[in-house]
């Protein structure tokens, strides 16, 4: 890992603020992405995915458009995700930050049911999830948009406000896709993998590079500061 933390006085800051992206982060693949292609009536969906990669559209239109071909039931979509294991270090690192005394939360730009029915079948409670949300009706589902940005055409769920509200603190994101390049932007420390870090890499930003959620507990479990905390500091050689 190539470790750059950024200047801007973050030892002067006590607090810190953890923000996790869902989809690819805490999770091994894209699960709204699996949620589209299995339950999708055609194959329109294709068509809006690329447009989005492209840039062509934002997340909001794409999800609408992609979401109005889904045909699932709440309970369907509910026993689907029961199947759903995530990064088995995402538990131990909520542990350990909860522990520490660091706060966190999940920042996603897919649907609050989907991620809150995963946490829940993997027995993780009390997470603060800020995503867009979803109702049912029958077999159809139809997405709404809470915490669109105006001044941001390009997220659906803009995440950066998460962010901005909590500049007092230290603030940290762990992110792999297009949709962390916005709220990544303004936070002190960056864990990066896939698109997310090519956009750091091309744009010379400094990150650090994650495979998986191991890489960023051996972070937390490092910070000297947090191991005073914890009572956990140990002899050095
Ligand atoms: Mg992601
Ligand atoms: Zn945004």
């Amino acid at each position: 890992m190539n470790s750059v933390p950024r200047e801007g006085g973050m030892a002067q800051k006590k607090q810190w603020m953890v923000f996790f992206d869902f989809d690819n982060t805490v999770t091994s693949s894209d699960i709204l992405d699996n949620i589209i292609s299995r339950f999708a009536s055609g194959e329109e969906w294709q068509k809006y995915e690329d447009a989005w990669v492209e840039g062509k559209i934002g997340s909001r239109e794409c999800l609408e458009k992609q979401l109005r071909e889904l045909r699932v039931t709440r309970e369907a979509l509910s026993e689907y995700l029961e199947s759903i294991m995530f990064d088995p270090f995402f538990g131990k690192l909520l542990k350990l930050l909860r522990s520490t005394g660091i706060q966190f939360m999940i920042v996603s730009d897919s649907f609050s049911f989907v991620i809150k029915e995963i946490l829940r079948h993997n027995g993780i409670r009390g997470v603060k999830v800020y995503a867009n949300e979803l109702k049912f009706k029958k077999d159809e589902i139809s997405p709404s948009f809470p915490l669109i940005n105006p001044d941001c055409l390009r997220c659906a769920h803009c995440k950066r406000q998460h962010v901005l509200e909590h500049k007092d603190k230290t603030t940290v994101y762990v992110g792999d896709g297009l949709s962390d390049v916005c709220p990544a932007q303004y936070t002190d420390l960056v864990f990066a993998k896939a698109k997310l870090k090519e956009f750091f890499q091309g744009n010379k930003k400094p990150f650090m590079e994650f495979k998986d959620l191991k890489d960023v507990y051996g972070f937390f479990e490092d910070l000297e500061p947090l191991k005073v905390k914890s009572g956990k500091r140990q002899a050095r050689s």
